[in-house]
């Protein structure tokens, strides 16, 4: 029997997106698993993903023994380049996950058009968008179903955790089905879990956030958090007790959350056109997004020319800097290999991993963190421009 507090923050979250169904998980990796194992996805399939991306979300793809299929990305978005799409399409494939890098929407006009063709469903990866708007719509309700992550670093937290939404009744009664077999946490595990939260409250502002991550860093070392990932997870075989679904700890904060979520979205567009102006204030090269795309940004993601100065100056100057993706699979401890990533098959993906930095929009980044922030950053330095020195 499901929780009553789980079912009411999946309808709220239907809601919200307005989706038929929504379904809660421990994480949001393991949301998308439910997700690809309800639509078949199987051994010897191939399933479509930007090589640009998080390893936690090409792991369910091959814990159900396909073969994940990376896909080059395009340098202003940072999204799948929809016209190598077509290409990579083979009679394997089962499906095509359309990621919304850092929040910017994909090209979801072209990824669909291609998909249908094909008929071929589309899973998006909302983790890092939600909020994003394409064609005045909310990411998430373009494909068959997609998943969000409300683990630390995303638009909103509850520590960890993940949801499945779709639009249709039939995958959605097959989703369902899954997580009636899932496991439900431990006490332990959910103690952890609220005690993080509780530290994360308090610690985590943009000038203590490096130090807060230490913590956190050592603390998991010694097994005393629940670390978003364990060791384990960076080999392609599902560990034990993976397929969990969310508690209701999760369910009442992130509801809580989805609550606060348009000021939350507001926030980040206002802090995002901050950062846009006041770099191309200073004659940055700002890329422009299609018109079709309204983006509520996670993070803000900028290249610098010299991005290992960058992560090594940013703290003695206290400017919360990220570094995601560290590479094609994030994070760098991921052995590429084992998952059939080689350095050179993506391009703009390898380029952006050594030049892209990101910067805070959460809710305690404002105007002071901004100025900070393109500051530290204008004293890097843009990436010299292609066929420059
Ligand atoms: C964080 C993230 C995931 C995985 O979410 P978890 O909740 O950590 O499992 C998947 N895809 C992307 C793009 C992410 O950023």
């Amino acid at each position: 029997m499901k929780s009553r507090v789980l079912e009411r923050y999946e309808r709220a979250f239907a809601a919200r997106l307005g989706v038929k169904g929504a379904f809660a998980f421990w994480k949001g990796r393991v949301a998308a698993y439910a997700i690809l194992k309800a639509l078949g996805v199987g051994e010897g399939d191939e399933v479509v993903v930007p090589g640009y991306t998080c390893v936690m979300a090409v792991n369910p793809i091959v814990y159900l023994g396909a073969k994940p299929v990376f896909v080059d990305i395009e340098p202003v978005t940072y999204n799948i380049d929809v016209a190598l799409l077509a290409r990579s399409i083979t009679p394997r494939t089962k499906c095509i996950m359309a990621q919304h890098t850092y929040g910017y929407p994909a090209d979801m006009d072209a990824i669909m058009d291609i998909a249908d063709g094909k008929g071929l469903p589309v899973v998006e990866d909302c983790c890092l968008a939600l909020g994003s708007e394409y064609n005045r719509r909310l990411v998430g309700t373009f494909g068959a179903a997609a998943y969000f992550s409300f683990q630390w670093n995303k638009p909103y937290t509850s520590g960890l955790g993940g949801m499945a939404v779709t639009g249709n009744p039939e995958l959605g009664s097959r989703i369902e089905a899954l997580q009636r077999e899932s496991i439900i946490p431990g006490t332990k595990e959910v103690m952890m879990l609220a005690a993080q939260l509780a530290v994360y409250r308090t610690l985590v502002y943009p000038r203590t956030t490096a130090l807060a991550q230490n913590i956190f860093r050592s603390l998991g070392k010694a097994g005393l958090v629940v670390g978003s990932s364990s060791s384990g997870e960076f080999v392609p075989v599902m560990p034990d007790g993976f397929f969990k679904r969310m508690s209701e700890l999760q369910a009442r904060s992130g509801r809580r959350q989805l609550q606060a979520l348009s000021r939350n979205i507001a926030h980040r567009r206002r802090l995002a056109r901050l950062y846009d102006d006041r770099l191309r204030e200073l004659g940055w090269p700002v890329p422009r997004l299609s018109s079709k795309a309204d983006p509520a940004l996670v993070r803000y993601p900028v290249r610098v020319v010299d991005k290992q100065r960058a992560l090594a100056t940013a703290a003695k100057r206290f400017v919360e800097l990220g570094s995601w993706f560290e590479c094609p699979l994030h994070p760098i401890e991921t052995p590429m290999d084992a998952y059939g990533y080689h350095t050179g098959m993506c391009p703009e993906a390898d380029k952006a991993s050594r030049e892209v930095v990101n910067l805070p929009l959460h809710p305690r980044a404002d105007e002071g963190t901004v100025r900070r922030s393109v500051h530290f950053i204008a004293g890097i330095g843009p990436p010299a421009p292609a066929g420059g020195s």
